[in-house]
């Protein structure tokens, strides 16, 4: 049987691409091996962050040295390979395959020609972005179902919309029918995702679905589904990313009607300052941001948020960080990825003039890292005491007696419980802390 090892750089899209690229690579027979018995060896790549694609070109450079050793078929795949597919094939003539984001429909292709020992120029740009194939990891209860692809919005200082290109929304019925998948293999819980979930849209025969509709339609046939047969049921639905901008109060109300939608917004900030958030291009202002916030309290006060936020942009000022802080003690996070200045090659911010010494950003830094940390310690402690649903995802890394859930709020949560009851939703008596995660009780 052919032999394939893949590893993945960067975010979840990337994982949910890996896993639909997983999925061809069994329907055509390969089997999953490590990298030392792999006949291919696939590197799913990511250039969003600098640390990322780094790690990347090291994993080129150690795997093209170990082709001197054994022989084996290297691929790389993904947005680096869209990016710096002329500088890959320079630097390291060891990669038999480059495959951009827009050609995975050669993909296919690709694993038919390492099986014959051929290779092909797959470098022809095709720029349509297919979606990936139904996969499911075998045993686990949430899945990510892929909705739209790529993003208009051109952040100034984000690579995406160059290297995944524009906005490109999933056919409803297609996400129908993979959920429908989904919840026959035993997944509780799906993440629907995109760059930009918020600006999904579908247009037929004169009608248009926007993402509310696109919620409200999955919400009601999922409801219908399991009220028709004795189906498991998928509890849950979340989504993944919101751009502050698109998020509209129909969406608002949409969420707020239904607790089939979880609890938790993921809202990328970015900066608390008006002016790093123009030069940043983000089309928002501090204040829509914080009445965005006041409307979504308001409709759901148990909601929580999380954020990415990015100090030391070019010309951020001392005053300019300290409005990001202020921003993040009105909003209090529930936890944010915060990061600090990198310039990414091709994109308006990395000519920005004003940059901020290293020192200066990486103090910023530590300011919100340990402002967060504040924040989320109090919010956790607030809770302790409160009943809530969980999903019980696996067993608890400490101890086989012990299992780990989540809440609809993204609070993870360990609890004495029987294996057995992994996939279940149960009710947990919030009791103590423990770093970053609960203790609970069943009750
Ligand atoms: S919204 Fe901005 S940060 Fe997010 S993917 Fe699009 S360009 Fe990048």
């Amino acid at each position: 049987m052919k032999q394939y090892h893949i590893e993945t750089y960067g975010c979840e899209m990337n994982k949910a691409e890996s896993a639909a690229m997983e999925a061809t690579l069994r329907e055509h027979g390969w089997k999953r091996v490590s990298e030392q018995d792999a006949d291919l060896v696939i590197l799913n790549t990511c250039t969003v962050r600098t640390t990322a694609e780094n790690r990347a070109w090291n994993r080129i450079s150690q795997l093209s040295a170990r082709k001197k050793e054994r022989a084996f078929a290297l691929a790389v795949v993904g947005c680096m390979a869209e990016q710096h597919k002329g500088a890959i094939q320079k630097k390291a003539p060891g990669v038999d395959y480059v495959l951009g984001t827009f050609q995975k429909q050669s993909f296919g292709l690709m694993l038919d020609l390492v099986a014959k020992g051929e290779k092909i120029d797959v470098l022809e740009e095709t720029p349509t972005y297919v979606f990936g194939a139904s996969y499911h990891e075998p045993g686990a209860f949430r899945s990510f179902v892929p909705i739209m692809h790529g993003c208009n919005n051109f952040c100034s200082y984000c690579i995406v919309p160059y290297v995944r290109g524009r906005e490109i929304s999933r056919n409803p019925s297609d996400i129908l029918k993979e959920i429908d998948q989904l919840e026959d293999l035993g997944v509780r819980e799906i993440t629907l995702l995109g760059q930009n979930v918020n600006s999904y849209r579908w247009e037929e025969q004169g009608h248009v679905l926007d993402f509310p509709g696109l919620l409200k339609l999955i919400a009601r046939h999922l409801h219908d589904r399991q009220s028709s047969d004795a189906h498991g049921r998928i509890g849950w639905i979340r989504f993944l990313t919101s751009h502050p901008k698109d998020l509209s109060d129909s969406l608002i109300d949409t969420i707020a009607e239904d607790p089939i939608f979880c609890r938790h917004i993921h809202l990328p900030v970015q900066s608390g300052s008006n002016s790093v958030l123009a030069r940043m291009n983000r089309k928002y202002t501090r204040e829509y941001y914080l009445s965005l916030v006041d409307r979504l309290k308001a409709a759901m006060p148990d909601l929580t948020l999380s954020t990415d936020i990015l100090v030391g942009f070019p010309g951020e000022t001392d005053d300019d960080a300290e409005q990001t802080l202020d921003l993040m003690r009105q909003v209090r996070f529930a936890y944010s990825f915060m990061y600090h200045f990198n310039a990414r090659g091709g994109t308006p911010a990395a000519s920005m003039p004003d940059k901020v010494p290293d020192k200066a950003k990486k103090k910023r830094l530590a300011h919100v890292i340990a402002l967060q940390k504040e924040i989320t310690s109090a919010l956790m402690k607030e809770r302790l005491g409160q009943i809530d649903e969980v999903l019980i995802e696996g067993v608890s890394r400490r101890s086989k007696k012990e299992v780990l859930a989540r809440t609809a709020r993204d609070e993870m949560v360990v609890l004495p419980a029987a294996q057995s009851r992994i996939g279940q939703f149960a009710r947990v008596k919030l009791v103590s802390i423990s770093g970053n995660t609960f203790r609970g009780e069943e009750v």
